[in-house]
């Protein structure tokens, strides 16, 4: 056992926990796992603990379906709703090669921070996750009736949901989040919280337990917390900004550089232009859903065009203003909090490396409202957009070998076939939308 191990340990005995939750997510995002009485703790970091990986989305074939499970100590936290539960985050070990499973996001993202690293960096990322909260009916299903009718930065009693809002934050502070803000957002019933940058690994673990506990904290107040993209149609969508930068070694920001005019050092552009480049095919991973598409139109706050702006927040990437050189980074717009972040930040971060590696050339920023600009000016500028669609995203995805590559060979072809099926799917249905536009027209 490790010191780090022991440690945990020694807290399962002393806080008297008596279930542990092995978590870890599928190639979509869900959170997943397995619970085991608390005496399992040290066999489970000894040996790991099995399971039938053939039952999880995207996994395995059912002929090689056992999977074990090597929970990471760094990662132990008290869920504060279960006070006698704990979580430990796992990384999937195949157990026919005893290597890590390529199929497990957490690999994924792992493999992008490897190829960061040979590069001499260091990947800090800090999301921005919004999402809505809304009434459940008598039978405790969701509705889209939002709790509130506050507007941006209101403050209660408008915004009624600001109690929710710091049960979650107790709860998020209780399991080891530092939370640097939290306010009500445009929408009515819309909020966002905002935590501490750390390294991309344990922000991707943050937020698959951010979603998680703000679901389980609303629904003690009998609401619904979702992280759809775009509940409500003609109002603001839910947006998952992430800010990245790159460190090196001995602890300089890479992204900064005080003589350049946006504070962004050579680095940080080439970076911005490799995600630029590969923007199509990322958003089928960062954007994933049929519903985030709806998001991802003008007018909303969120991005639709590919470039870059230090200060309008119509373009995909901006440069926030920073107090400190530590705080140069670049916010990616586009991502939705129905991504699965191990595989967003991945693909992010290989995109952005490609970037460096290649010397890739940023153009200028955009500084007027590219919502505004026609066809022909966008043209003029050189402006391309986001796929329209998540079927045109995934056709993206499919030609681009660095964004599909970046995804490994397991979880590559795998979630091409989900997000395929889920857009068939979506083309066969009739909408309230059809009926409602033709039904008695025609
Ligand atoms: N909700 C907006 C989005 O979809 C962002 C709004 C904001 O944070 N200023 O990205
Ligand atoms: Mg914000
Ligand atoms: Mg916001
Ligand atoms: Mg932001």
């Amino acid at each position: 056992l490790t010191d780090e191990e022991r440690d945990v340990l020694e807290r399962i005995d002393r806080e008297g926990i008596d279930f542990l939750r092995l978590q870890f997510t599928d190639i979509l995002g869900t959170v997943k796992n397995v619970a085991v009485p608390a005496d399992q703790a040290e066999k489970a970091f000894t040996e790991g603990i099995y399971f039938d990986g053939s039952s999880i989305e995207g996994f395995v074939r059912i002929q090689e379906s056992d999977m074990r499970l090597k929970p990471d100590a760094s990662t132990f936290a008290v869920l504060p709703w279960r006070g006698t539960s704990a979580r430990l985050i796992c990384d999937v070990i195949d157990t026919s090669t005893g290597e890590p499973f390529q199929g497990d996001p957490r690999a994924v993202l792992k493999g992008a921070l490897e190829r960061a690293e040979e590069l001499g960096y260091e990947v800090n990322a800090a999301p921005e996750p919004e999402f809505f909260l809304f009434e459940e009916d008598e039978e405790g299903k969701a509705t889209t009736d939002t709790n509130d009718a506050g507007g941006y930065f209101d403050v209660a009693p408008k915004d009624l949901a600001s109690d929710v809002r710091r049960d979650i934050i107790y709860g998020l502070e209780e399991m080891g989040f530092d939370i640097e803000a939290s306010h009500h957002e445009v929408a009515e019933g819309q909020h966002e919280i905002n935590f501490e940058y750390d390294d991309a690994l344990s922000t991707a673990d943050n937020v698959a337990t951010f979603r998680t506990v703000v679901r389980a904290i609303a629904a003690q107040h009998d609401l619904h917390a979702t992280f759809m993209p775009k509940p409500i149609a003609k109002v603001n969508g839910s947006g998952m900004h992430t800010h990245i930068s790159l460190f090196t070694e001995d602890g300089e920001n890479a992204f900064h550089d005080a003589d350049d005019e946006f504070d962004l050092s050579e680095t940080a552009k080439q970076f911005t232009a490799g995600i630029l480049e590969h923007a199509p095919a990322l958003a089928a991973v960062t954007n994933p859903t049929v519903n985030s598409y709806k998001r991802l139109v003008p007018g909303y706050e969120a991005p639709v065009y590919v470039a870059w702006s230090d200060r309008n927040r119509s373009a995909l990437i901006r440069k926030p203003a920073a107090r400190v050189p530590a705080a140069s980074r670049i916010e990616a717009r586009f991502p939705d909090p129905s991504c699965n972040p191990y595989l967003a930040f991945a693909v992010l971060i290989h995109a952005g490396l490609e970037g460096i590696e290649n010397d890739m050339e940023c153009e200028d920023p955009i500084r007027e409202n590219i919502y505004e600009f026609d066809e022909e000016k966008r043209e003029e500028y050189g402006i391309d957009t986001l796929p329209s669609n998540l079927g045109e995203a995934v056709d993206a995805l499919e030609n681009d070998e660095t964004v599909y590559e970046a995804l490994g060979p397991h979880v590559g072809p795998k979630f091409v076939e989900a997000k395929r099926a889920e857009f068939a799917d979506y083309l066969v249905d009739v909408s309230d939308w059809e009926l409602d536009r033709y039904l008695e027209k025609f």
